[in-house]
């Protein structure tokens, strides 16, 4: 179980409560550690029975990161791109339903040899695997941080802390690193901070053998010294290793501030990891972008999840990234589809400097998308549509200009008249729901002087994909005769994945997922575009009014 190669091993736990941000504070570490000039990798595991997020409901879940490799994974994974700006993949994103999987696949090949299979130590050598499998396949990494899901006290999460308390036994104290995010409230009655949560989190990790070398206590008030000394003596670490994680305004601002407390030296000084100050001059630029923008526009996200924001991550997290490079605060105005007909479109969106209506599934909502995208392209409001949204707007030109009254997608009306959105061919005959849609990386080629053509500044591109259902080409020639251009297409023509009205201000759409490869520093082209074709429109409307 020895790891050959090196690499030191960080384990992020959470205590208290959940929705504490251990994401963004390990993606955090990831950035700091990257930028001491280290190459990092991360890995998240979650405790949850399901073989991958991909199955569950956005409601449930929040959003389905897809990597390039077509895995769909925690949200969390979209965090660890963003913050170390490099793409991850199948092998970064562990739940106990693929271990499991694993396992009983073993079991009934007979690679037990009669013996009885149990947690320890099969089901935690499987988990062990995954974090030293990742170091194997890459010897140049220093660094592995690894997240495990749920909060200290699950009994989902056990057997991930029992594999990773075995890690610092099998490959000693000097290879590994296990730090604790916890809550300090503060009671307004008592007008104190509460430490107590704290201690009690970590009573029950050392209980279970884990004593951890870090604390990063979240809270909303600074911790002075006498508390991280209070708590560094309960917790048996030292006050300099009790690290204050202050709420922050942005998650990008994170990092800067754990960085103020010490977070990366402290954490270099134990693994032995050198002396380098991180390099946070451009992220600190970054953020100070975010922050400073001087103007604003109004994009309003037309979809039916906007009751549950998780869902939306990566496109929350585009527009900052593309409003930071238009100079431009981005305020998203969420619209819920279901609600939405032709009169109230006009009435909540006619206003609005921009429209983008994101993907989705089932039928419920989609009228109100194709209300919303007749009103974006009657009135010239800037449009992005993003794989349903790019299905509805197929769907909204062929009844309103193409002729075809009756179109639909037939994942909605499977007999409708005109099926301008369908299945695939190879995916008619498919009864297994899980990873079986179009999933992951596929190239697309942009058309000569299009808009995307323009946006991109290429001639190929390689975005990813989540969806089943494409464009019918039977009615590419109707589409095409009422306005609609296909700008980007598979290479070897068959599948639309960008289309867009040439007489339009900005009207464009994507049968692919842009936001989930936008970066702070690499915002994304089409997100990028989106924002300016907003900030023209609202200075067009200073300049009438
Ligand atoms: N439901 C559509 C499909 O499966 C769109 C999916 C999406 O928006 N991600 O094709």
């Amino acid at each position: 179980m020895v790891s050959s190669s090196g690499t030191k091993f960080i384990f992020v736990m959470g205590g208290v409560v959940s929705s504490l941000g251990k994401g963004i504070a390990a993606s955090s570490l990831g950035l700091l550690l990257k930028q001491r000039g280290l190459q990092v990798s991360m890995l998240k595991f979650d405790p949850y029975l399901n073989v991958d997020p991909g199955t569950m409901s956005p409601f449930q879940h929040g959003e389905v990161f897809v990597t390039d490799d077509g895995a769909e994974t925690d949200l969390d994974l979209g965090h660890y791109e963003r913050f170390l700006g490099r793409s991850l993949g199948r092998e970064n994103n562990v739940t106990a339903g693929q271990i499991y999987d694993a396992i009983l696949t073993k079991e009934r090949r007979g690679d037990f040899l009669g013996r009885t299979v149990q947690v320890v130590p099969h089901v935690t050598n499987e988990i062990k695997g995954c974090v030293l499998r990742l170091a194997d396949r890459d010897p140049d990494l220093d660094v592995v941080i690894t997240e495990i899901g749920g909060t200290v006290g699950d009994i989902e999460s056990l057997p991930f802390l029992e594999a990773v308390r075995q890690v610092l036994f099998d490959l000693g104290r000097e290879n590994c690193l296990y730090l604790h995010l916890t809550l300090v409230p503060y009671i307004a009655t008592a007008h104190e901070i509460k430490t107590k949560p704290t201690q009690h989190s970590v009573k029950t990790l050392r209980e279970i053998g884990i004593q951890p070398d870090i604390l990063l206590c979240r809270t909303k008030l600074p911790l002075n010294q006498d508390v991280k000394e209070k708590i560094g003596l309960f917790c048996n670490v030292s006050a300099r290793d009790v690290i204050e994680a202050r709420d922050a305004e942005s998650i990008y601002e994170v990092p800067l501030r754990l960085e103020a407390e010490g977070l990366s030296q402290r954490v270099a000084e134990k693994l032995g990891l050198g002396e380098r100050e991180p390099d946070l001059e451009d992220w600190r630029r970054f953020v100070r972008g975010v922050q400073m923008a001087t103007r604003e526009v109004r994009i309003a996200v037309v979809g039916k999840y906007v009751d549950h924001l998780d869902s939306y991550k990566s496109i929350i997290e585009a527009f900052t990234h593309a409003g930071e490079a238009n100079d431009a605060r981005v305020r998203v105005e969420w619209v819920d589809s279901e609600n939405l007909n032709e009169a109230t479109a006009a009435e909540k969106l006619t206003d609005m400097d921009g429209i983008l209506v994101p993907g989705g599934f089932g039928h419920r909502g989609v009228e109100g998308k194709v209300a919303a995208i007749r009103l974006a392209r009657e009135r010239g409001i800037p449009f992005l549509g993003i794989c349903l949204g790019l299905q509805a707007a197929i769907i909204e030109l062929a009844r309103a200009v193409a002729g075809l009254p009756g179109a639909d997608s037939t994942e909605f009306e499977p007999q409708n008249p005109a099926p301008v959105i369908c299945l695939m061919e190879e995916q008619k005959g498919l009864r297994q729901m899980g990873g079986t849609m179009r999933l992951g990386a596929y190239p697309c080629r942009l058309v000569a002087g299009s808009l995307a053509r323009r946006c991109y500044d290429r001639d190929e591109v390689s975005e990813r994909h989540r969806h089943r259902y494409e464009v019918n080409n039977a009615y590419r020639d109707k589409l095409a005769a009422a306005g609609m251009r296909f700008s980007g297409l598979s290479p070897d023509g068959q599948l639309v994945e960008i289309i867009e009205l040439p007489d339009h201000p900005f009207f464009i759409a994507t049968q692919f997922h842009p936001e989930l490869k936008s970066r702070p520093r690499a915002p994304h082209p089409l997100f990028r575009a989106l924002v300016a074709a907003a900030l023209t429109r609202s200075q067009s409307k200073v300049a009438v009014s």
